[in-house]
C-alpha cells in the first residue's frame, strides 16, 4: 500500500489524549525555570547578589562567584533529576543549538564525581565549524565560543525522558564577531536603553532605564505525521511544491470561528503546560483563518526574553506534536492557495518607572512624551525602511510578501484616523511664530483629543505591515519561522538612531534660546513632514497602493536576494556600527548567510520538484495513461465505433501533453540550475537562483503537475492530497 492510503487508513482511531493533568497554570508556571526566587534559594548571599547585579547591568561576575553559581545551579537541576547540561544558544542557522554534556567527571586518581564549575557555566567550545559564520571564522580563527548570559535564565529541557539544563549563551568567535541572533539583540537594547532614556528624560528626570517589549503571535499549521512523512517535499523543505487545491479551501470561512479538533486540542494543551513550566506566559489559542492552521499568543515581554522564549516555543512545539503523532508547519506557505503564517510581532518601549511609552498618557505631559517616541518611530521606520525590509527577508517569507494575504514588500505605517489628525494639528499649528502659549494650548488639545483613539482601537488595519494598536506597533510582516531577534534587532536600532538624533536636533534649539518645550515642538513638527510618506490608511493588498508607494518613492522590493542588499548599504554600515550593534565585518558576514540560506532553500525545493516529478508524478501519470490506451485499443479491437472512444482520447491527449510538458520543464529546470550552480558570487547566484530557476519553473512545473493530480486515477496517486492533509486529523 503506498505511504498515502496507509496514512489515510490509519488516521481512524487517533483519538487525542493529552497528558496535561488538571493542574493550575499558577503551580506548574516556572517550574523549570531557575528564577530569582530559585536562585534566592540556592545561592549563597553573595552569589545571589553578583548574579542580580549581572542581570541589570552587565557587570562581570568573577570566577569565584561563578564556581559558587554553578554549583547552586547544578544543585538545582540535580534535584531535579538532571545529569546532563548544556549552552543553549540561537545561531544563525535559525534554529536552536545545544550540545549535551553530563555533569559526571573522572578524577586524576580514577574517582568518578558530580560537578559542574564557574568555567564551564561561563564558557564552552561547542564544535562550532559546521555553524554558519558568513567567513568571519575562515578568515580570522577556525573557532567560536558560547558565552553565559546572565540576563537570560537557565531552565531545564525535558527531551523524551532525558532532561537537561540548559544554561542560555551567546555565540561569538574568537576575534569577537557574533555569530548568532542574540548577541547582536542586546546591544541593540542597549542602544535603544541610552537614546530613550535620555529623550524620556525631557519629560521626567527619574526614568533611568528603558527596555523594549515584545508580543509575539505565532502562526503554524498542523497535520498528521503519516501525512507529513508521505510528502517528501514537506519533510524536506517544510512546504508542499505541488497539491491542487481543494474543492473546499478557507473560502467558507468556517474554521477561523470553528472550534479545535480534538487531536489537536490534546497537542496545544500539551505543549503549553511544556511551555508554562518553563515560563512561557502563553495566554492565547485559536484557529486561524485557513484550514489546519492555528495561532498562540503570550502576553509580552522584555524583548530578549521574548525572544528565547518563542525560540524555545517552536522547539517545544515540534517536539510535543511528535508525541501526538501530529507534525507542526511553521514555514511561512506550506501550501499554495489557502493563507501562509506570519509571526506579528508587538512591539513598544517602557521605562523602569512603569511607562508605557507608546501608551497615550493621562497628563497632558505624559501625552506629549508619548507624541514624541510615537513620531520618532514613524520616522525610524520611514528614513530605514529598506533595513526593516531586509530583517524580515527569507526564501520562505518571499511566498506570503504581497501574495494577498500578508503585507506587501512594501513598509508603510498605519496610525488610524485620531492619530492622523493629531499628527495634522501639529503640523499645522506648530510654526516659526509659535510661542509658548501656543505650546500650552496645542499640548491641551492633543491630550483631549489623543484618549478618544482608544475607541480608534477596534477600527484595524489588517493590510498594514507597521500598524500602530492602541498601545504598541505591531510588526506584521515577520515570517512564522523567522527569529524574532533579527527584526528586533534592526527596529530597536533604528529608533535608537532616530531618538539620537531628535536629542541632538532638541539640543541645538535649545541652545540657540529656544525653550526646551518649544524645541521639541518644532522637531516632532519637522519629523512629522519628513516621514509622514510613510503614512498609509488604505488596503495595504490593493494593486492601487502598489502604485501610490511607487509615487511616493517607498521601496518595494519583491525577492530576498534583493532585498538583503540593504543590510551592506553605507547607511546600514553606518548605522549598526555607530550604535555598536554590528560592525562592518558582521553585517558583511550576516549578509552573505542570509543569501547562502535563501540560495540552499530554493535549490532544495528545486531539487525536491525534479525528484517528485520523475518518481512519484510521472511514474503514476503513465499508469493511468496505459489505462486509457488499453481501454481505447480494447474497444478498437472488438470494434465498437470510433464514438465509444472518442472520450478517452481526448482525456489521453491532455494527459499526454501534461505529462510531456512536466517533463520537459523538469529538465530545463535542471539545465538552469546547473548555470547557476556554477556561479562563483553568491549574491548573483541567489539572484539567478530566484530569476532563473524559481520564477520561469516553479509554477509552470506545479501547474502542469497539479493538472495530473485531477486527472489521474485517485488510487494511482502517491501523494497526500491537499484535501487530506487539510481535512482530515
Ligand atoms: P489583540 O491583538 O488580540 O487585541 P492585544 O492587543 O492585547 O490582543 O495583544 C496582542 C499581543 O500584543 C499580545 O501578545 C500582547 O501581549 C502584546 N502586547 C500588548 N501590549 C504590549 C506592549 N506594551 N508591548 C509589547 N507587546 C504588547
Ligand atoms: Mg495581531
Amino acid at each position: 500500500m503506498s505511504l498515502r492510503f496507509n496514512a489515510i487508513n490509519n488516521l481512524a482511531g487517533k483519538d487525542g489524549v493529552s497528558n496535561a493533568g488538571s493542574k493550575k497554570i499558577t503551580a506548574i508556571f516556572n517550574e523549570n525555570v531557575f528564577t530569582l526566587k530559585t536562585a534566592r534559594e540556592f545561592l549563597s548571599d553573595e552569589a545571589y547578589k553578583s548574579l542580580l547585579a549581572s542581570i541589570k547591568g552587565a557587570k562581570k561576575i568573577d570566577r569565584a562567584v561563578a564556581n559558587q553559581i554553578a554549583a547552586g545551579l547544578r544543585q538545582w537541576a540535580e534535584s531535579k533529576g538532571v545529569s546532563h547540561y548544556t549552552h543553549w544558544f540561537q545561531p544563525l542557522t535559525g534554529t536552536t543549538a545545544e550540545k549535551h554534556d553530563s555533569f559526571f567527571t573522572l578524577k586524576g586518581d580514577g574517582s568518578a564525581l558530580e560537578e559542574f564549575d564557574g568555567a564551564a557555566l561561563i564558557q564552552q567550545e561547542p564544535d562550532a565549524s559546521s555553524f554558519p559564520n558568513g567567513g568571519i571564522r575562515a578568515t580570522f580563527e577556525a573557532r567560536g565560543y558560547t558565552a553565559w548570559d546572565p540576563s537570560s535564565p537557565a531552565f531545564i529541557m525535558e527531551i523524551g525522558t532525558g532532561k537537561t539544563l540548559c544554561v542560555p549563551t551567546i555565540f561569538v568567535s574568537y576575534t569577537g564577531e557574533t555569530l548568532d541572533y542574540k548577541a547582536p539583540l542586546l546591544k541593540s537594547l542597549e542602544a535603544l536603553n541610552k537614546a530613550a532614556v535620555d529623550v524620556a528624560n525631557y519629560f521626567d528626570k527619574n526614568v533611568n532605564k528603558v527596555s523594549a517589549t515584545l508580543g509575539w503571535e505565532q502562526e503554524y499549521f498542523v497535520i498528521d505525521e503519516a501525512m507529513f512523512n508521505a510528502r517528501p517535499d514537506l519533510v524536506l523543505s517544510g512546504r508542499t511544491v505541488f497539491g491542487h487545491s481543494p474543492a473546499k479551501g478557507q473560502q467558507l470561512e468556517d474554521h477561523y470561528f470553528g472550534s479545535i479538533p480534538e487531536r489537536v486540542y490534546a497537542f496545544m494543551r500539551d505543549f503549553e503546560t511544556e511551555s508554562y513550566k518553563l515560563g512561557i506566559p502563553l495566554r492565547t489559542r485559536h484557529n486561524e483563518v485557513a484550514p489546519a492552521q492555528f495561532e498562540c499568543a503570550p502576553i509580552f515581554e522584555e524583548v530578549s526574553v521574548a525572544v528565547d522564549h518563542n525560540t524555545l516555543l517552536m522547539d517545544i512545539m515540534d517536539r510535543v506534536a511528535r508525541r501526538h503523532k501530529l507534525r507542526v508547519l511553521l514555514h511561512e506557505k506550506p501550501f499554495a492557495g489557502i493563507n501562509g503564517s506570519g509571526k506579528h510581532n508587538n512591539w513598544s518601549m517602557s521605562t523602569d518607572t512603569g511607562v508605557n511609552l507608546l501608551a497615550p498618557g493621562k497628563t497632558p505631559k505624559t501625552n506629549f512624551m508619548f507624541l514624541t517616541f510615537f513620531v520618532n518611530t514613524i520616522k525610524a521606520v520611514h528614513d530605514y525602511a529598506d533595513i526593516l525590509r531586509a530583517s524580515i527577508a527569507s526564501a520562505g517569507n518571499d511566498h506570503r510578501l504581497g501574495a494577498n494575504e500578508a503585507p506587501p514588500a512594501i513598509i508603510s505605517v498605519f496610525v488610524g484616523g485620531y492619530l492622523n489628525k493629531v499628527l495634522q494639528d501639529v503640523k499645522e499649528r506648530v510654526s516659526d511664530k509659535f510661542d509658548e502659549q501656543d505650546e500650552a494650548i496645542l499640548k491641551l488639545d492633543l491630550h483631549k483629543s489623543i484618549p478618544e483613539l482608544m475607541l480608534d482601537n477596534t477600527d484595524r488595519n489588517r493590510t498594514s505591515p507597521f500598524a500602530f494598536t492602541g498601545n504598541k506597533f505591531e510588526f506584521r510582516a515577520v515570517g512564522s519561522t523567522a527569529n524574532c531577534a533579527n527584526p528586533m534587532t534592526v527596529l530597536n536600532t533604528i529608533i535608537a538612531e532616530t531618538l539620537k538624533q531628535f536629542k541632538k536636533d532638541v539640543d541645538a534649539l535649545i541652545e540657540k534660546g529656544e525653550k526646551k518645550e518649544i524645541a521639541i515642538m518644532h522637531v516632532i513638527r519637522e519629523y512629522i513632514v519628513s516621514s509622514e510618506k510613510v503614512l498609509f490608511e488604505g488596503d495595504g493588498y490593493s494593486e492601487a497602493w502598489a502604485k501610490e508607494a511607487e509615487k511616493r518613492g517607498l521601496p518595494n522590493v519583491k525577492t530576498t536576494p534583493l532585498a538583503l542588499d540593504a543590510l551592506v548599504t553605507e547607511k546600514a554600515k553606518h548605522l549598526f556600527e555607530s550604535n555598536n550593534v554590528l560592525t562592518h565585518v558582521e553585517l558583511e558576514a550576516r549578509h552573505e548567510i542570509e543569501v547562502e540560506k535563501y540560495i540552499k532553500r530554493v535549490q532544495i525545493e528545486a531539487r525536491i520538484m525534479g525528484e517528485l516529478c520523475t518518481s512519484h508524478i510521472i511514474p503514476s501519470a503513465i499508469k493511468y495513461q496505459n489505462t486509457l490506451i488499453q481501454n481505447i485499443k480494447g474497444l478498437k479491437e472488438v470494434g465498437m465505433p470510433e464514438s465509444s472512444y472518442k472520450n478517452q482520447t481526448v482525456i489521453l491527449e491532455r494527459l499526454s501533453h501534461y505529462i510531456s510538458k512536466t517533463s520537459e520543464l523538469v529538465v530545463q529546470m535542471i539545465e538552469a540550475r546547473k548555470i547557476c550552480n556554477a556561479m562563483e558570487d553568491t549574491r548573483t547566484k541567489a539572484i539567478a537562483y530566484e530569476s532563473q530557476v524559481k520564477a520561469p519553473f516553479f509554477d509552470a512545473i506545479r501547474y502542469h503537475v497539479d493538472k495530473l493530480e485531477l486527472m489521474v486515477d485517485d488510487k494511482e496517486w502517491l501523494l497526500p492530497k491537499y484535501r487530506e492533509m487539510l481535512f482530515l486529523r
